[in-house]
């Protein structure tokens, strides 16, 4: 045989870069988070809405504003093949969420409290805690201008902190006024930064009469004392603007919800107003915001609705599970309840029947796997048993089965004595392999 003509190994192929698996037992942490964040929701009556990974990029262009690191920097943007669409992989999902709502007319008939959750695609640098596909949970409140709402979003993330056990963050807030607030203050800021021109970076400078906000976001480390110095937005605000913070103040204040006044907390998308806030932790580096969100008065219109307030926040799944592993993790798992060992391959008939009924009452239960070579020793069943991390053997020898029976074992507890069980009585004892009945 030729070399030409031998059989070539396939190349590997591996996942893009910055996009990651996410694979058992990992994938279980992931499963039990999203099953809290969803109670969360059902709790404050948030309603689940699922939109497209792919939009038009239009959306997002219009949505985040043209001088963005989003839109500037960051997006996965394509065109159709085929019909020369301009199409972009979702960088986050506000802007999509507020299309299906002007799409659908949600809002026919008053506001709706809606939630998401899935990945999202930035072309960034990876690093711990930043990622090209990454995953984010969203909280939209849309057709309520009411403080009350800025503050129950922000109640309910720091609830969900309590109740996973993350402590250490901190709650940051800003207001960004209205648009002609922002506006006197723009001049404020533009005077500012030209009399220090010599200290902005290339960016900032091409920035500066296209979106000076930005400038407020940015993280160069030499700017930082020009960013200090800089103009406040929040000695820009009229009463109105004022008695909005005040008021979602009000409300954290009465359930001890610490938070920081940070002036300079403008957010990476330009269509928020008044309210902004982030949840901020030194645990994790550089990529300390798990959460950040506020309100956006203005986006329903721009996008072609009705003007409609609204208000909501975006929670970086990655960064929260990376923040519970440096804590405590109190994430509880699923358990395995049981694995069913059985020793002779013409029992399986009558042991899956069994294991359905088990099953069909919620038991969790493992059926050993036979390989090429027929069912495995007794020793190799249990040692898997014992591996799989349940909490019962269920053993199907051929004498329990002769006698209408099956042995129970307990793997993890070496005080609990062996029961053999009826197994037409079923039942009575499958509630007694449930860990969670
Ligand atoms: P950062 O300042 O860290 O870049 P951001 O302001 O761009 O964050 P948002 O657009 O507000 O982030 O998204 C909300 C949350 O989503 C962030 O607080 C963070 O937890 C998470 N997040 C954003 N970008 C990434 C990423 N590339 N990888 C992982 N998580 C991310
Ligand atoms: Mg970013």
């Amino acid at each position: 045989m030729t070399e030409s003509n031998a059989p070539r190994k396939a190349e590997k192929l591996m996942a893009v870069k910055g996009m990651n698996d996410i694979l058992p037992p990992e994938s279980a942490r992931w499963e039990a988070l999203e099953e809290r964040v969803r109670a969360l929701m059902r709790r404050y009556a948030y309603e689940n809405i699922r939109t497209p990974i792919v939009e038009p990029t239009a959306l997002f262009v219009r949505g985040l504003g043209e001088v963005t690191d989003i839109v500037e920097k960051e997006m996965y943007s394509f065109e159709d093949r085929l019909n020369g669409e301009q199409l972009t992989l979702r960088p986050e999902n506000t802007a999509g969420v507020v299309r299906a709502v002007v799409e659908h007319t949600l809002l026919y008939n008053g506001g709706k409290r809606l939630y998401y959750f899935g990945p999202m695609f930035r072309h960034e640098r990876p690093q711990r805690g930043r990622y090209r596909q990454f995953h984010q949970v969203g909280a939209e409140a849309l057709g309520f201008g009411g403080p009350e709402l800025d503050a129950e979003l922000i109640l309910m993330a720091d609830a969900l902190w309590k109740e996973l056990g993350i402590g250490g963050v901190e709650l940051q807030i800003n207001s960004l006024g209205q648009p002609a607030e922002r506006n006197l203050h723009r001049a404020a800021l533009i005077a500012h930064f030209e009399a220090h021109a010599d200290v902005l970076d290339p960016e900032s400078r091409r920035r500066l009469h296209l979106n000076p906000l930005r400038l407020l976001d940015s993280k160069n480390p030499d700017m930082q004392a020009v960013i200090e110095s800089a103009p406040k937005l929040m000695d820009f605000l009229g009463e109105a603007s004022k008695a909005h913070l005040a008021a979602v103040l009000a409300i954290l204040d009465a359930n001890q919800v610490p938070y920081s006044m940070n002036p300079r907390l403008v957010r990476g998308m330009d269509y928020y107003n008044l309210t902004v806030f982030e949840f901020v932790t030194t645990q994790l580096g550089s990529q300390g915001t798990i959460c950040g969100g506020g309100r956006y008065d203005y986006l329903v219109e721009q996008i072609g609705g009705k003007p409609t307030p609204a208000v909501g926040w975006a929670m970086g799944i990655e960064r929260v599970l990376e923040l519970l592993k440096a804590q405590e993790d109190r994430l509880t798992l699923p358990q395995l309840d049981a694995y069913a060992v059985v020793p002779d391959a013409s029992a399986l008939p009558q042991v899956a029947a069994c294991l359905q009924r088990l099953r069909s009452v919620g038991v969790a239960v493992q059926m050993h796997a036979s390989g090429e070579a027929g069912m495995a020793s007794m020793k190799n069943q249990f040692k898997r048993a014992d591996a799989s991390g349940a909490r019962y053997a269920l053993v199907f020898g051929p004498d329990e089965l002769a006698q209408g029976c099956v042995t129970v074992k307990a793997l993890r507890d070496p005080t609990a004595a062996q029961r053999t069980l009826a197994l037409d009585l079923w039942p009575d004892w499958a509630g007694s392999l449930q860990s969670v009945p």
